[in-house]
C-alpha cells in the first residue's frame, strides 16, 4: 500500500472526481460545442485549462534549471499543484487528509494564521507547539504532540511573523520520524540565505513544499500559489480542487510573462538591500529595543511603547502590523520592507515621533 493510502480520508479516496468537458478532449482547433460556453467574445468565453499544463511546464522548467537538478531529481508537471493562492493548497491538504473531529494538525506557534483558520473551518483539531525562545523549533515538543491521528505538520520557514528560518536538521528530523505529511511553507524562501526543501522533494514521499508568487515575485494580485510534492499527493489535490481554479486572466498573464522572459527576481536584491538599511537605521532609535534577524522581506521589531508607535504611524498614513499579542512577540510590530521612498517615509515618521516624545519632557 502506498504512503498515501494510509493517510487519505476514505471518502476522498473513493471519490469519483468531476470530469470537465475539456478533460475529455485535448486536440486543437476543434469546434467546441461541448461545454455550453458562449461562442462569442474570444478568448474570454472559453473555460481555462483545468490543469494549467502550459504554465506548469514553464515553472517546472525554471525550477529544474535554477536548482540544477540531476536527471534523477528533475521535477515534472506531476509534481506541482497550482492554487488560487497558497491558501488553496493549505485548505485542500487539510480536506484530503484530515477527518473532521477525529484527526489533528500540528504547527509551531507563533506562525502563519491561515493554518489554524483552515483547520477550524474544516473542524480539525489544531495543536500549537510553542517555539523556543530563540524562535527555533522544539522538535521534541512537536513529537510529544504527535499521535495516531496527527495527519499534517505545517512548518513555515522562513517563519511568519518571527522572520527567521528554522534549522534544517530540525525540519529533516521531523520529516523523517513523522508518518503523516509535513508541509514546508516557503512563501519567503527567495529572500532567504537557505535554498529550501525543493531539492529534497524526491527523497521524502511525505514532504509538501508550498511557494507563492505573492511575495518575492510581486504578484499577490493575480493569486497563484504552488504546492510541490510526490505525484501521489499532487494527484489527490488535483482530484478535489475546483475544476477551473486558476482563471484565464491569471494563466494568460503568466504565459505572457514567461514568453517575454520577464525577470521578477530583479526585486529581490533591492528589497534585501533595503532590509539591511532599515535594520541599521531603526536600531538608532532609543525606543526600538530589538530587531530580530530576518531571513524574509519583513522585520519583527520589539519596541518601547509599541501601541503608541503603531497609532503614530497610522496617523502618518503608514500601516504596519501589530503582532504583539502573539506568543513570544511581546511589544512587537511587523514591518514589511517597502521601496526606498516608503522606507524613508517610515524613518521620517519615526524621527518625528522621537521629537514628539522628547519635547514632552
Ligand atoms: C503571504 C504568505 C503566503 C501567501 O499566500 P498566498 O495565498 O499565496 O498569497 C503563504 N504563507 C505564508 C506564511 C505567508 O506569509
Amino acid at each position: 500500500m502506498s504512503f498515501i493510502q494510509n493517510i487519505i480520508r476514505k471518502n476522498i479516496n473513493d471519490l469519483k472526481p468531476y470530469s470537465s468537458a475539456r478533460n475529455e478532449f485535448s486536440g486543437q482547433n476543434a469546434i467546441l460545442l461541448d461545454a455550453n460556453e458562449n461562442p462569442f467574445n474570444e478568448p474570454f468565453n472559453r473555460y481555462p485549462d483545468p490543469l494549467q499544463i502550459a504554465i506548469k511546464q514553464k515553472i517546472i522548467q525554471n525550477i529544474n534549471l535554477k536548482y540544477n537538478f540531476s536527471p534523477f531529481n528533475q521535477l515534472s508537471i506531476d509534481n506541482i499543484f497550482l492554487g488560487n493562492g497558497s491558501d488553496e493548497a493549505i485548505d485542500l491538504l487539510i480536506r484530503a487528509f484530515c477527518e473532521p473531529q477525529i484527526d489533528n494538525i500540528i504547527s509551531p506557534d507563533p506562525s502563519y494564521g491561515m493554518y489554524e483558520v483552515c483547520a477550524g473551518i474544516n473542524n480539525v483539531d489544531f495543536r500549537k507547539v510553542l517555539l523556543a525562545n530563540d524562535f527555533q523549533l522544539d522538535p521534541d515538543a512537536i513529537r510529544l504532540n504527535i499521535d495516531n491521528n496527527t495527519k499534517i505538520i505545517f512548518i513555515c520557514s522562513p517563519n511568519n511573523p518571527t522572520s527567521n528560518s528554522f534549522i534544517k536538521n530540525d525540519i529533516i528530523s521531523i520529516i523523517e520520524t513523522f508518518n503523516g505529511i509535513v508541509v514546508i511553507d516557503e512563501a519567503y524562501i527567495d529572500f532567504s540565505v537557505n535554498e529550501g526543501f525543493l531539492p529534497m522533494l524526491q527523497n521524502y514521499p511525505n514532504l509538501v513544499v508550498i511557494q507563492t508568487l505573492s511575495k518575492s515575485k510581486a504578484l499577490a494580485g493575480i493569486r497563484l500559489g504552488m504546492a510541490f510534492a510526490g505525484t501521489d499527493i499532487i494527484a489527490v489535490l488535483n482530484k478535489i480542487k475546483y475544476p477551473y481554479n486558476i482563471n484565464f486572466l491569471t494563466q494568460n498573464f503568466l504565459l505572457d510573462a514567461f514568453n517575454k522572459n520577464f525577470d521578477n527576481n530583479k526585486y529581490i536584491d533591492l528589497i534585501l538591500k533595503e532590509r539591511s538599511r532599515l535594520q541599521k537605521e531603526l536600531l538608532t532609535f532609543d525606543f526600538i529595543e530589538k530587531i530580530y534577524p530576518s531571513d524574509a522581506n519583513f522585520l519583527l521589531v520589539k519596541m518601547k511603547n509599541h501601541h503608541q508607535i503603531f497609532s503614530w504611524l497610522l496617523k502618518n498614513n503608514i500601516v504596519v502590523r501589530d503582532r504583539s499579542r502573539h506568543k513570544l512577540c511581546d511589544a512587537c510590530l511587523r514591518i514589511t520592507i517597502g521601496n526606498p521612498q516608503q522606507n524613508d517615509a517610515l524613518l521620517n515618521a519615526l524621527n518625528m515621533y522621537k521629537l514628539s516624545i522628547s519635547s514632552n519632557f
